[in-house]
């Protein structure tokens, strides 16, 4: 069976189409920067067809793109649409209505539709995915994964927040988490790299992208997580703020003459790095601006790496001992100087890394130095063949 996983976050659109007789990846690619002005890549077995910038006013231009590039004659991999068995869509929020991976029908868009208050900014994008995939290929199957499932493991404690007991169970309101199909394959695979059993092993892992969460996870289950009801908890992200004081709220529409909304749209689409530096959301303008002497765009910096360190710490503290940390996804994949920092800060623990090993972006590596009393590893995330192994099981059992 051939699946199609899409994979839609706030800025960029990650597709692979994968064979599922031996897990081969036919075709792969990322659609970056959507909304901001676009640039494209598609891979194949003979390496990149073509990476180029291109217009993705929105998600809908992106996948339409990457439709045209898989069925393309010269550069295709597949001769039609209909070679293609079974369509896995990443959805960020479950909430109350999905506690696992479900083939979709219409009753389950509708759903996904109703939990878009709670994901503003990534729910709205999956459903035009959804929505696309239906329209091309009507008669194939799509499965949606949440990346809420990993976490429902967490104990109570972890799972709510101390406000009336009977108020959380009227409006569903606990951490859900997210970025779960991540943390669940980054410590699946540390775990095997570290020898295999996972139930023994206490890890951090830490997801840093456009979204960011870190998890603690262990034994081989979440723990803990730093995303709450919705994404917006935790760290400082390219637009969202992270955790703040809920207090803030109610001050800008007392004190603001904001609405609910306002504040809402504020603190999920102006806030993070770019709110605070009024320059960008994306990492790497920001660190390009904080080496030109730009005050706002350090402030910015320093708030991303503080609010790391802070989970990070928090993590180990309530784990009690940590074997492994891992980064993954485009900025811990790819920022060397915040892994370098965020490590740095850990080294009351024990925590050890090898600059010369940490010096790579993308692959993934063990970086721990000799003598350190936690690994750290760089594992770049592979929620596409979650969601196709999902997709498959679900398909199959039709
Ligand atoms: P999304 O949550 O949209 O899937 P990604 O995981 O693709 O996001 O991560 C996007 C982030 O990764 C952006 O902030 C981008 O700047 C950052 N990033 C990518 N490459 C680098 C790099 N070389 N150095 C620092 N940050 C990077």
């Amino acid at each position: 069976m051939i699946i199609l996983v899409v994979n839609t976050g706030s800025s960029s659109l990650k597709y692979q189409l994968v064979d599922m007789k031996d897990e081969k990846v036919l075709a792969k690619g990322l659609c970056e920067r959507i909304g901001i002005d676009g640039h494209m890549n598609y891979k194949t077995d003979e390496g990149t067809v073509f990476d180029k910038d291109t217009a993705l006013p929105d998600h809908g231009v992106a996948l339409q793109l990457v439709i045209e590039a898989l069925t393309d004659k010269e550069h295709g991999v597949i001769s039609s649409m209909d070679e293609i068995g079974a369509v896995g869509h990443r959805i960020v929020h479950g909430g109350y209505l999905f506690n696992e991976s479900v083939l979709i029908t219409d009753e389950v868009v509708a759903g996904i539709e109703e939990l878009c208050t709670l994901a503003p900014l990534h729910n709205p994008p999956a459903l035009v995915g959804i929505r696309a995939c239906q329209e091309v290929l009507p008669n194939t199957p799509s499965v949606g994964v949440f990346d809420t499932s990993f976490h429902t493991s967490m104990p109570d404690e972890c799972k709510y927040y101390a406000i009336p007991w009977e108020v959380s169970e009227k409006y569903h309101i606990q951490r859900y988490g997210f970025h779960g199909t991540s943390h669940r394959f980054v410590s699946e695979r540390c775990a095997e790299l570290m020898g295999g059993d996972a139930s023994k092993i206490n890890i951090i892992t830490c997801h840093l992208g456009n979204g960011s969460s870190l998890s603690a996870v262990k034994g081989g289950k979440c723990y803990d997580t730093s995303m709450g009801l919705t994404p917006l908890e935790g760290l400082v992200m390219g637009t969202r703020s992270g955790s703040i004081d809920p207090a803030i709220v109610g001050f800008l529409c007392e004190q603001g003459g904001m609405t609910v909304e306002d504040v809402n749209a504020m603190l999920n689409k102006k806030s993070g790095l770019l709110g605070v530096s009024g320059i960008s959301a994306d990492c790497r303008d920001i660190c390009e601006a904080d080496a030109k002497g730009d005050h706002r765009a350090h402030v910015a910096r320093e708030m991303l790496l503080k609010s790391v360190k802070r989970y990070a710490g928090a993590y180990a503290a309530e784990l009690g001992s940590v074997d492994a940390i891992v980064f993954t996804a485009g900025i811990g994949e790819n920022d060397i100087e915040l892994r370098e920092k965020v490590c740095d800060s850990l080294g009351f623990m024990g925590v050890k890394i090898d600059k010369a090993k940490n010096d790579c972006r993308g692959k993934e590596v063990e970086i721990t130095a000799d003598g350190s009393a936690v690994r750290v590893f760089i594992i770049p995330t592979n929620e596409e063949l979650m969601i196709a192994k999902d997709t498959k099981a679900i398909v199959e059992a039709l």
